[in-house]
C-alpha cells in the first residue's frame, strides 16, 4: 500500500534495522518502547488487521510472523524469562498502524491486565 509507513520499510523505501527478516515477515525496533525489548513482527505483504487476512494465507502469514517472533525473541534473549505478545486489532484496541503487527515486549515485569 502506497501510504503505509510499514509497507515503506519492507520495500526500503524508509531505512529501518531488520533484526530479522524471511520472504513473509521481518522485525524491527519499535520507535517508542514500552519495555527493554520491544520490537514489531510485521508481515511484508500490507494486511490492515487480523480479519483481513484471507482465509487461504492465514496460515503462511502467521506461521512466518510466528516464526519471526521466535527468531527474534530468542536473538534478544528473551525465551529465558519470557516475554508478551500483543496485537492491536482495530480502533478499540488503540490500533494507530494499519498493518498488521505483532508487539514483542520483554526486558521487565509486565503487569496484567494491560490498561
Ligand atoms: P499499534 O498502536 O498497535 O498500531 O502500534 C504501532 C506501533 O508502531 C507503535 O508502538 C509505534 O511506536 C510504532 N511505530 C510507528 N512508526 C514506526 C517506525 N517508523 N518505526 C518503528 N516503529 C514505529
Ligand atoms: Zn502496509
Amino acid at each position: 500500500m502506497s501510504n503505509c509507513i510499514f509497507c515503506k520499510i519492507a520495500t526500503g523505501e524508509i531505512p529501518a534495522e531488520k533484526i530479522y527478516e524471511s520472504d513473509g515477515a521481518f522485525v524491527i525496533r519499535d520507535i517508542n518502547p514500552q519495555a527493554p525489548v520491544h520490537f514489531l513482527a510485521i508481515p511484508t505483504r500490507h494486511y490492515p488487521a487480523v480479519h483481513d487476512i484471507p482465509q487461504s494465507e492465514m496460515a503462511s502469514v502467521m506461521g512466518a510472523l510466528m516464526d519471526a517472533v521466535r527468531e527474534a525473541a530468542k536473538a534478544a534473549g528473551l525465551d529465558a524469562n519470557g516475554y508478551r505478545l500483543i496485537v492491536n486489532s482495530g480502533d478499540i484496541a488503540g490500533q494507530t498502524v494499519p498493518h498488521l503487527h505483532i508487539h514483542i515486549l520483554g526486558g521487565r515485569d509486565l503487569a496484567w491486565p494491560p490498561g
